[in-house]
């Protein structure tokens, strides 16, 4: 199930397993189809696909592995 596209063809490609917080699973990949950032999000049985920008996407990635990740995760779930 794809809540948002980027693009018609939209492929997932894994980038980055961001872990969980909150009992939501962030996966990160991009689109192979048009290279756009895709965020994964895992709730209970759902997977919603969410449009990153390149920005956001890469913020994402220098906060792996720390607390600060999960911080803005959650911020960003929330927003
Ligand atoms: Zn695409």
């Amino acid at each position: 199930m794809s809540q948002y596209r980027c693009c018609s063809e939209q492929e997932w490609e894994p980038v980055a397993d961001l872990g969980h917080t909150a009992g939501v699973d962030f996966d990160l990949g991009r689109c192979k189809n048009c290279g756009t950032y895709l965020m994964a999000v895992f709730y209970v049985s759902s997977i919603t696909y969410n449009v990153l920008s390149d920005q956001q996407a890469k913020r994402f990635l220098r906060m792996q592995g720390s607390d600060t990740l999960k911080k803005a995760l959650k911020r960003w779930l929330d927003s």
